[in-house]
């Protein structure tokens, strides 16, 4: 690799990872205090977990030649993951160009656009998610100086979990508290944080649990196919990601996106943790996880993102609580954050 963009790559490498982890105590049904782990993604480089992985996709490419600086970085995202690219891809010195569908938040976009990158936006009309994996085949066959990640079927995606994420969970939750994993749980998008972090966890303890989370009302990882719709952005795709491997994991948790929005806005207004919905449903996950296992497991996920690209949507609005919700009856107590 070239020396200016080897420089590059580690200076990218002190602002992507080595986040937070916040060990946050609440009661559930008036219970006895009990705890969860988040590690707070947030604080990466352009604000998500997502940076993690684009960080390592584009360094492992470079490292094996696929990818040279007079490469257009071409994906398919549903925001995050595009918004890492931009910013990745402006340091690096490339142009990215950015295929989405149109129903996706303005500051996501927006955001985008702010990192000089250039957005293809597909209506569902023009076959949305699908349509836009289509259209970059199509555009492959016309353009040689095109690189795509491919997230979705990428290793190097879920491999930064095995390598960073885990790891630094371990050291944090040892250094910290003298507790080590015993369960994991994450919404899936791509399915590399699940992935990732659940074969890391279950090397270090083959007890371990490891849980996929899917929305109630679009259960596409359960069905194997896309139904209905939901409102935590960043899972739930329209098919099953190649990287996600269901037969290593432990069973897969479903929480109601209107429960997830409640809660993201419960941890926001009292622990001043702004969030983004699919946090707030990783905690319901978290919750219901704590319900099977028992109250003193020791339960870790991930606060993919936080509340500045979802101003426009129905987190910031009044959302009616349902029969079945898990958030009326959870009472956050307190924080407590472990840096590296
Ligand atoms: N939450 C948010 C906000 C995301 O953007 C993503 C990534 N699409 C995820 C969760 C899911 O992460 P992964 O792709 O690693 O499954």
């Amino acid at each position: 690799m070239d020396k200016a963009i080897k420089n590059k790559f580690d200076e990218l490498e002190k602002l992507i990872g080595s986040t937070p982890l916040a060990e946050i105590t609440y009661r559930h049904k008036k219970s006895e205090p009990r705890t969860l782990y988040f590690k707070l993604e947030y604080f990466n480089l352009s604000g998500s977990i997502k940076d993690r992985m684009a960080l390592n996709i584009l360094k492992c490419a470079y490292e094996n030649g696929s990818l040279s600086q007079d490469h257009v970085i071409t994906e398919v995202t549903s925001g995050n993951t595009g918004i890492s690219f931009c910013a990745i891809g402006a340091y690096l010195g490339h142009k990215v160009l950015i295929y989405m569908p149109d129903w996706m938040s303005e500051e996501r976009k927006g955001m985008m656009r702010s990192f000089g990158a250039e957005l293809r936006l597909l209506s569902k009309a023009q076959g949305g998610f699908k349509g836009c994996l289509e259209a970059v085949e199509e555009l492959k066959k016309t353009d040689r100086q095109i690189f795509t990640p491919y997230q979705f079927e990428n290793e190097n995606n879920s491999l930064c979990h095995y390598e960073n994420t885990g790891p630094e969970i371990s050291l944090q939750l040892k250094k910290a508290f003298n507790k080590g994993a015993e369960a994991v749980i994450a919404g899936v998008g791509t399915g590399g944080t699940i992935m990732g972090l659940g074969r890391y966890l279950k090397a270090v303890n083959p007890k371990a649990k490891a849980y996929p989370l899917e929305p109630a009302s679009s259960p596409t990882l359960s069905t194997g196919h896309k139904v209905g719709s939901h409102r935590i952005q960043g899972i739930s795709d329209e098919f099953i990601p190649p990287i996600l491997k269901l037969a290593e994991l432990d069973e897969i948790i479903d929480v109601d996106d209107g429960d997830s929005i409640i809660m993201a806005q419960k941890i926001t207004r009292t622990l001043g943790i702004g969030l983004g919905i699919s946090s707030g449903a990783n905690f319901l996950g978290a919750v219901k996880v704590q319900n099977m296992l028992g109250a003193d497991k020791t339960v870790v996920s991930v606060f993919a993102d936080d509340n500045k690209k979802y101003l426009s949507t129905d987190l910031l609005k009044e959302e009616p609580v349902k029969d079945g919700f898990l958030s009326p009856d959870i009472e956050l107590l307190e924080y407590r954050a472990v840096t590296i």
